[in-house]
């Protein structure tokens, strides 16, 4: 059911559209607008606006910073909540070189290419259902964010204690009024931490999805004047923050993870892929995990992963494959948060699964224990590696691995690395408040 321009140009007449919002993400995952008035509506739906993308992190340099912005109609949306001076809406856009053709250093181009790539190989959709979890903390009396909880709830706890509860319905509320399809809202484990899981969409789509998502959370807390942030982890000695990623490849005949003539129903398709994301599990990080405070969730004993390894039951490996089977037959990357760029971890997931499909690798066997519990010398035995303890090892290993370097192009594995060396450069020279505790006095 693709959107048409003229049915653009008639919503804008018959909603009486003011505004219209064109979005892109920069390198960091951030979300970008340029806001016109709807006088420019022809400019917009003839690829005809530009932008100074040199002002943009990790685009161009000075000297070619005329960006065009090409709309994807498919993603027009009104705003439900900017009603005051008439309606807001928007389009997700990809960033195209003056000369028209698409610029490699947009991640949404990167994943419409690589999507491309797994078409050619077979497959029509790489469906993605996220799990974003977020924590709202109260506002100071200026309106900034503070790290004050506003409730001391807990996993699928009830109101009066989930004071965020009121807050959670509204941004549910929003989410569907925007077509979102939402399938679960609970309290997490943690006081004051949330999750929203909406359903599964192919590749692109999903991307789009997760960055509305953001949005529409951050807005509707400051309603309730709360903040809501998706920090990996804001808090020390409680559950982080993470974002799932559930994800099937299919084909004509539907799922091509299910197989009901195994022993487990899993296809050798879903299990080529499952050992290429392990084999590869070290590069990914660097994507899925972009920020220094990425590292402070990926601990022992909060629910997050610590350790390359994959199970059918137990939720402490890297990879979980989930009980349901058919059409939901699906593999939970648990490693991801919500810092990570949507249209790159995409991508890149997507290349290394691909890569083991490709090959035909086979994953090592399943551990169906809680690894956290097990001795260093078990899990040698069991060939258990563990995950990247920090960005700069994180990134190391992505410079070490072809495959997912190409899943970002050039362009943007260059500026990604750039960006996220300069982070780690200013984060390794900073004293914390605990190394001051720790040695000020005992030396
Ligand atoms: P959990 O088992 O971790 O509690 P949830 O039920 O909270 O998982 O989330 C399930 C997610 O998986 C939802 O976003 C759902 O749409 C998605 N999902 C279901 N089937 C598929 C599939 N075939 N491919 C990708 N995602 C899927
Ligand atoms: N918050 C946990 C994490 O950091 C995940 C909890 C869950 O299993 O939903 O990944
Ligand atoms: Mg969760
Ligand atoms: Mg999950």
């Amino acid at each position: 059911k693709a959107i048409t321009a003229d049915e653009i140009r008639q919503t804008v007449k018959d909603e009486n559209v003011l505004f219209l919002r064109l979005m892109f993400t920069d390198i960091n995952g951030i979300i970008k607008n340029v806001e016109v008035p709807i006088s420019q509506l022809e400019k917009v739906l003839n690829n005809k606006i530009t932008f100074d993308g040199s002002s943009i992190d990790g685009f161009v340099r000075i000297e070619e910073s005329d960006m065009l912005l090409y709309p994807d109609l498919n993603t027009w949306l009104l705003f439900p909540w900017e009603n005051d001076h008439g309606k807001i809406a928007r389009l997700i856009c990809s960033v195209h070189r003056p000369d028209g053709t698409p610029f490699g250093g947009d991640p949404r181009n990167n994943l419409i290419r690589v999507v491309n790539e797994m078409k050619e190989a077979g497959f029509t959709a790489f469906n993605i259902g996220p799990e974003p979890e977020f924590f709202l903390f109260k506002l100071d009396e200026n309106g900034n964010p503070t790290t004050k909880l506003n409730d001391h709830g807990s996993y699928f706890d009830f109101a009066p204690l989930d004071m965020g509860e009121n807050c959670r319905r509204d941004i549910v509320l929003e989410l569907e009024k925007m077509g979102f399809e939402v399938e679960a809202s609970h309290h997490e484990v943690a006081p004051g931490q949330h999750e929203i899981d909406f359903k599964y969409a192919d590749a692109l789509e999903a991307a789009d999805n997760i960055q509305t998502f953001k949005l529409v959370v951050k807005t509707i807390a400051r309603k309730h004047g709360l903040y809501a942030t998706f920090m990996p982890k804001p808090l020390h000695g409680i559950n982080g923050s993470g974002m799932h990623i559930n994800m099937s490849l299919f084909h004509d005949k539907g799922n091509a993870f299910y197989d009901p003539n195994t022993d487990d129903q899993l296809s050798e398709t879903a299990m080529h892929f499952l050992a290429g994301v392990l084999r590869h599990a070290y590069a990914l990080t660097a994507v899925n995990n972009p920020t220094v405070n990425s590292y402070k969730r990926l601990v022992p004993g909060f629910e997050a992963p610590v350790y390359v390894a994959w199970s059918g039951k137990n939720r402490s490996p890297l990879i979980r494959v989930p009980q349901s089977r058919g059409l939901s037959t699906r593999l939970e990357l648990r490693s991801v948060d919500p810092t990570a760029n949507p249209y790159l971890a995409i991508a890149a997931i997507l290349q290394a699964g691909l890569d083991g499909v490709k090959n035909k690798l086979k994953p090592e066997e399943a551990v169906d224990r809680n690894i956290y519990r097990m001795q260093d010398d078990e899990r040698k035995a069991n060939h258990i590696q563990d995950l990247p303890s920090t960005l700069h090892n994180a990134l190391k290993a992505l410079a070490a691995d072809d495959v997912v370097k190409a899943a970002l192009g050039e362009h943007l594995y260059q500026s990604f690395m750039d960006s996220k060396n300069l982070e780690w450069s200013a984060y390794r020279q900073q004293v914390s408040e605990w190394e001051r505790q720790q040695y000020l006095e005992l030396y």
